[in-house]
């Protein structure tokens, strides 16, 4: 049984990253049948604020992708590790040390004169025939993991291919703090050993742990998982994504209009794809994932073919659905659609217009409230001539017996003979007396929708 998990940091908000590694995760888990948790790393009280948690879970919900298991908290577990941390020192795998801080300051100081590397002398290390110093009385021990002294660690990374590093590059890391509380390489390996994770789907920024994990899922004779590192999400300028300068946040998606099964469908393609395939849905890409597809350079974000294939699943969503999702913006611009056409139907006129629902929203606008046009619109297509041409027009649309956009189009031919112009001499001032601008779809499914009454008033001033 596949079972693989998501494990944010409570940061404060869902990063976009975190949610390609979430979404790769969950279409691994959803591909094989398999079990996908959600594990809050909460170890850090500071940021792991309820707030920021709820951020996570929200994220998670906005883009819809579903767990099976948890969300588990990292805090609730402590004395899980503890009991690990103890079947550890039983059986010899780990120790108490206890240099201080001052001493260690030292030591990394003499290090560093002599040009080595800084690291722990393992100077608390038991070993055969070594005696360890006394115990201080008043300086509460750290506990650190005995990793071994010679070797590699290798994995067959799904994504990176072979990786190995010499234990020689590993310190004793420390496993416990003076206060008894985990370190956080520890909490994972616990928690992916109970989750019973058979793959660890994660970013690329963890491949420093992964050695140090597999050392620790060894010694307490753990099996090991598949390791898949996933790499960064560039910006446009091929920078690493920052708060300040992109967006980063899964809420600043949502502010800006982009459909969550749009921002999937682009951090899907991030790194992976299934030929030239640019449009798919979440079906077809748990269908296709593997992770031996994914690339492993990193990639960049290209804002504009984000915002085509949001227009895409703009274009593909269901009206109504949409029409729910752009009511607070509409209602922020205060604009009631009741008083007016059935939202669907405008959506369904207007939507392959936009590439946002920000977009959306303000190109449903003209059809509940009278919209004054620009000064240039008004210069460019409303001389005096054409206003009385117009109150020829709105003659002729009172007559009509039916209401309807096949009725009106039928007006325009004759009309425009009569007066001898062209449709561009009608249509033009048409929408910018009716709509207030001069962009809009099809202007006689436009009029048809604004209905008789409204069209009427608006024209006549
Ligand atoms: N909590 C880590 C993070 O947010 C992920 C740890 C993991 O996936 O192993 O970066």
């Amino acid at each position: 049984m596949i079972r693989t998990r998501f494990a944010p940091s409570p940061t404060g908000y869902l990063h976009i990253g975190g949610v390609r590694t979430a979404l790769f995760s969950w279409a691994y888990a959803r591909k094989h049948g398999g079990v996908f948790v959600l594990r809050i790393e909460d170890t850090d009280l500071e940021r792991s604020t309820p707030e920021s948690v709820k951020a996570i879970l929200d994220g998670m919900h906005w883009v819809g992708l579903d767990y099976d298991e948890g969300p588990f908290y990292q805090t609730e577990r402590f004395d899980r590790y503890k009991e690990v941390i103890q079947q550890l020192l039983d059986a010899g795998h780990a120790y108490y040390c206890y240099a201080s801080k001052e001493e260690l300051e030292a030591m990394r100081a003499e290090q560093e004169a002599r040009g080595e590397k800084p690291r722990y002398d393992r100077r608390w290390r038991p070993e055969e025939g070594k005696t360890l110093p006394t115990p201080p009385a008043d300086v509460q021990p750290v506990v650190r993991f005995k990793n071994p002294l010679d070797g590699v660690v290798a994995w067959d990374d799904a994504v990176k291919g072979r990786i190995e590093i010499s234990n020689t590059e590993l310190d004793d890391l420390i496993i416990a703090r003076p206060d008894g509380s985990p370190t956080y390489n520890f909490c994972v390996v616990v928690d992916d050993w109970d989750m019973n994770i058979t793959h660890v789907i994660r970013g690329d920024d963890h491949v420093n742990n992964t050695p140090r994990q597999i050392n620790i899922l060894k010694a307490i004779g753990a099996p090991l998982p598949v390791y898949g590192h996933l790499p960064m999400i560039l910006n446009e300028d091929g920078q690493k994504m920052s708060k300040r300068r992109d967006a980063v946040s899964v809420v600043d998606y949502a502010d800006k209009g982009i459909l969550p099964e749009a921002l999937l469908n682009y951090l899907a393609r991030l790194g992976w794809g299934h030929g030239d395939d640019e449009f798919f849905t979440m079906e077809q890409f748990v269908e296709w994932f593997e992770l031996k597809d994914v690339s492993p350079s990193a990639s960049r974000f290209n804002n504009e073919k984000f915002l085509w294939l949001n227009a895409q699943h703009i274009k593909a969503a269901d009206n109504l659905r949409l029409a729910q999702l752009i009511a607070p913006r509409l209602a922020a611009a205060n604009i009631d659609p009741a008083n007016g056409p059935c939202l669907a139907d405008v959506i369904a006129l207007v939507k392959e217009r936009v590439q946002d629902l920000n977009a959306l929203a303000a190109e449903c606008d003209y059809f509940y409230a009278r919209r004054t046009p620009s000064a240039a619109d008004l210069e460019k297509h409303l001389s005096d001539e054409s206003r009385e041409r117009m109150g020829r027009f709105a003659e002729r649309l009172a007559a009509l017996p039916e209401w309807t956009a096949e009725s009106i189009h039928a007006l325009f031919k004759p009309f425009c003979a009569d007066e001898g112009i062209k449709m561009g001499q009608l249509g033009m001032p048409l929408r910018v007396l009716v709509c207030g601008t001069a962009q809009t779809p099809s202007v006689d499914a436009v009029l048809a929708l604004i209905g008789r009454d409204e069209v009427l008033a608006r024209m006549r001033g």
